[in-house]
């Protein structure tokens, strides 16, 4: 079932989006060469405690009952990690890495969920490449995600533009309805056919995310039970935003 949220829940998404992008601005600011992706953590966490937020993915249940419960405030995954690589004070950033930080601050009842990748100090000609495509994606995607239009035009927009560049998308995991809780409907893959799937509706939020391979679509997950990983070792990148369905144009959450 897909909520529609009312102004009020709007005006709170709005709330929790905005503390969203205020902790990645701060995590942008520390990535350096020699800082670790746990104190990339801690400076997350305690922007989003100050302002009254919680990190929503501390304690997050694994997807299965082997698997602890996510054990920090961020998901920081560098290089071939795609997604959920866990925060440790034994990765430390190097010259030429690319990392992507995904976080979701829920306040007051709402959450808001995005994901950049960055590179650390000057990457390669291949990795930027791989970032611009990447965050482009999701603003191909958006072009659809008006009232009117359906999910698989978003996903097929997304999924084209992502094979054009030369670039995968992943397919077991895909973007998703967001509001009181981190994940609700409907599900929005990175790849589809057009016109198939719900139809838009102002009041729908949600949180559309590219999350785009350099080599092939393969992934496997490390035996932490989180860290997804390419298969082919190929770096991998992730751009996310929530963003809101109007009447109009769609407005994007967590661009701060
Ligand atoms: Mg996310």
């Amino acid at each position: 079932m897909i909520y529609i949220k009312s102004k009020r829940e709007i005006d709170l998404m709005k709330e929790a989006c905005k503390l969203t992008a205020l902790a990645h601005k701060e995590i942008e600011k520390a990535i350096r060469p020699g800082i670790s992706t746990l104190e990339l953590d801690k400076i997350a966490e305690k922007v989003i405690r100050e302002n009254n937020g919680v990190p929503a993915q501390k304690g997050y249940p694994g997807p299965d009952k082997y698997t602890p419960n996510f054990p920090a405030s961020i998901c920081a995954s560098i290089n071939d990690e795609v997604i959920h690589g866990i925060p440790s004070n034994k990765v430390i950033l190097k010259e030429g890495d690319i990392i992507s930080i995904d976080l979701v601050a829920y306040k007051d009842g709402f959450n808001g969920d995005a994901a950049r990748t960055y590179i650390v100090g000057k990457g390669s000609k291949e990795d930027q490449k791989l970032l611009e495509v990447t965050k482009q994606a999701f603003f191909e995607g958006i072009k659809f995600a008006k009232k009117g239009y359906r999910i698989g035009d978003i996903s097929n927009a997304i999924g084209e533009y992502v094979k054009e560049n030369g670039f995968s998308v992943v397919k077991e995991f895909q973007g998703h309805g967001i509001g009181r809780s981190m994940h609700e409907d409907p599900g929005i893959p990175n790849y589809g056919k057009p016109g198939k799937g719900p139809k838009l509706e102002p009041g729908m939020t949600l949180a559309i995310e590219p999350m785009v391979i350099a080599g092939k679509s393969s992934i496997l997950m490390l035996d932490d039970g989180w860290t997804i990983v390419t298969e082919d070792g190929s770096n991998s990148a992730h751009y996310e935003n929530t963003v809101l369905i109007t009447e109009k144009e769609p407005e994007v959450l967590t661009l701060g």
